[in-house]
């Protein structure tokens, strides 16, 4: 056996199914492989886990409750989420192989699966997906405020900030385009997936909840602007 000097950093998959034995099994069948698995039983669950970013892999059923497997993997893609996707088919979903695929999902397995081969292609796209190393800062500070992209969690002056996962999504986009005035438009369709029902007064409304939340006199925020007529800006 070769010794690293490294502790070993477990993988993080998300695993959505809602059929509880399966979950049950592969969730147990993962984590005695040496993956972190957390799960999601409903497609609504999964898209609010899933784009709070830190995951390696993303397992994921396609028929599920609220939302289907396509919808999710095709709204994750859209808010410019890449991490890796394997679906779940069912047998003889031939055409639902090929949309999985177009949908942006990386790979697919037909149910029922055989154990080694699900845990072969989960080994094969985690070989593929980037170094650890050439992904976007995981940790960001700005003030008195730690951001950890891969646990998504918030620190204020030391004391834990409970954010949404939409507001942890509408945070994380700000970082990552800081400096840049970025419209409601743009908020609507890249953190909310142009969702129904919601409008940029939903934005306007999720900004004044982070700025309450992170800034320390949010009437007159440093971080979190408003770039008049057009939206905003994070000035970090
Ligand atoms: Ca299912």
């Amino acid at each position: 056996m070769p010794v690293h000097s490294e502790p070993a950093v477990e993988p993080r998959i998300l695993l959505v199914e809602d059929e509880p034995g399966l979950v049950l099994t592969l969730a147990d069948r993962l984590a005695s492989e040496g993956y972190a698995v957390e799960t999601a039983t409903d497609g609504e669950q999964a898209l609010a886990k899933a784009s709070q970013g830190g995951f390696d892999l993303i397992i994921l059923d396609v028929m599920l409750p609220r939302l289907s497997g396509f919808e999710v993997c095709r709204r994750l893609r859209h808010a410019g989420i890449e991490t890796p996707i394997l679906m779940l088919t069912a047998r003889g979903q031939v055409v639902d192989k090929v949309v999985g695929l177009k949908t942006g999902a990386d790979d697919y397995v037909t149910k029922p699966f055989d154990m080694m081969e699900l845990l072969a292609r989960i080994e094969a796209l985690l070989r593929r997906a980037p170094a650890r190393s050439a992904r976007p800062a995981e940790q960001y500070r700005f003030a008195g405020v730690e951001v950890d992209f891969r646990r998504a969690e918030v620190l204020k002056n030391g004391r834990p900030v409970n954010l949404s996962a939409r507001e942890f999504a509408l945070l994380r986009y700000l970082i990552e385009h800081r400096g840049a005035a970025v419209s409601r438009e743009e908020l609507l369709e890249k953190v909310w997936g142009y969702e129904p029902g919601t409008t940029t007064r939903t934005v306007d409304v999720h900004i004044a909840w982070l700025r309450q939340k992170l800034e320390e006199n949010p009437k007159y925020p440093q971080f979190i602007l408003t770039v008049r007529g057009l939206g905003y800006k994070f000035a970090g």
